[in-house]
């Protein structure tokens, strides 16, 4: 490798290490606040969620440590560990993924139209193969976003989304979420994926608790739900 070459590669490590600063250094603690409305409103000290944990990880290096998107209400982030910690009871050895949440101080995220007070999380939808988790598109990071799913959940002719897992770990939030003054507001996955996944069992006992599913979306919205599904939080009171 040439000198310059090498120095360019130095000065690019620099500015990673520099723009990841606020995440390697932030210390969650106080109590965050919400303003506003999920699509129009500001996140004050936002806890940012953990990189990684026992059966999870957070999708993307450049969404959590250069785009700042990792932070959440303080009481969501307790909910979004707390369901993990039981998931590994109802969902041993799956390992989920969380996708995007909120920037530390919050508002717009682009392309998201929610996401601004720090109640809304995207999560990836875990996939299956032969029975057995598949894990290689979850390593797509920011990607992962693009990804489609036809009306059944699948990728290909063998991979799928594992409807019922996802709602394990939705059961696992709803519990979790009410444990922690919170209750889930709004689910949102692609309207025509929702018929296999009520089809599952988790998913009817989703349905009997009265989780709340988005009924209608715009086409855009609806579209990009296929690879992951968001859930806004609100306040149990
Ligand atoms: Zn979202």
């Amino acid at each position: 490798m040439s000198k310059r070459k090498k120095i360019v590669l130095a000065l690019l490590a620099v500015l990673l290490l520099v723009l990841s600063l606020p995440e390697l250094l932030h210390q969650n603690e106080g109590n965050s606040i919400a303003k506003g409305s999920v699509s129009n409103g500001t996140l004050e000290n936002g806890w940012l969620l953990p990189w990684s944990g026992d059966n999870f990880r957070y999708f993307s290096p450049l969404s959590y440590f250069i785009l700042d998107r990792g932070y959440a209400h303080q009481k969501v982030h307790q909910t979004v560990v707390d369901a993990y910690a039981a998931c590994e009871t109802s969902c041993p050895g799956t390992q989920f993924r969380i996708m995007e949440s909120a920037r530390c101080g919050g508002g717009r995220l682009w392309p998201h139209r929610t996401h601004q007070i720090g109640m809304s999380v995207d999560f990836m939808v875990p996939k299956i193969k032969n029975g057995q988790q598949y894990r290689w598109l979850d390593r797509l990071g920011v990607w992962h976003y693009l990804l489609s799913f036809d009306e059944k959940g699948r990728w290909s002719e063998k991979v799928t989304i594992d409807f019922e897992t996802m709602g394990k770990h939705i059961l696992a939030l709803d519990d979790a979420a009410r444990k922690n003054g919170l209750r889930i507001k709004k689910v949102i996955l692609k309207i025509n994926l929702k018929d296999d996944f009520y089809a599952t069992k988790s998913g009817q006992q989703l349905r009997a608790r009265g989780v709340y599913f988005a009924k209608s979306l715009p086409n855009l919205v609806d579209d990009l739900h296929d690879d992951h599904y968001h859930v806004d939080f609100k306040f149990a009171n």
